[in-house]
């Protein structure tokens, strides 16, 4: 009787490591990516928060910020002009900063 026990015991300690698992590794590759630069839908051009909670998703490291679901549909479709864009964008603020 022991024996089962300690083997359902285990196995719990098992499953409970399968599940946890993906979730610590993807809380750390959030953790990781550079925070989003731009107060702005990258997308649409209106300003975050404005039309509710803005939706973040990371791409490459890269974490971006959306306004709304169809913006994030229009990103997916071809993140890495998205990608390219976002870069333009913080060049152009670093000029603007310099004058
Ligand atoms: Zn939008």
């Amino acid at each position: 009787m022991t024996r089962r026990k300690l083997f359902v015991a285990a196995l719990a300690v098992l499953l409970l490591a399968a599940f946890a698992l993906p979730a610590v590794l993807a809380e750390d590759k959030d953790k990781d990516a550079k925070p989003y630069p731009l107060d702005f839908c990258l997308v649409s051009g209106e300003k975050l928060g404005e039309h509710g909670d803005p939706i973040s998703v990371v791409y490459e490291g890269q974490q971006f910020k959306f306004c709304c679901k169809s913006c994030v549909k229009d990103f997916s479709k071809d993140p890495a002009k998205w990608q390219a864009k976002l870069k333009e964008e913080v060049d152009k603020q670093n000029k603007e900063k310099k004058g």
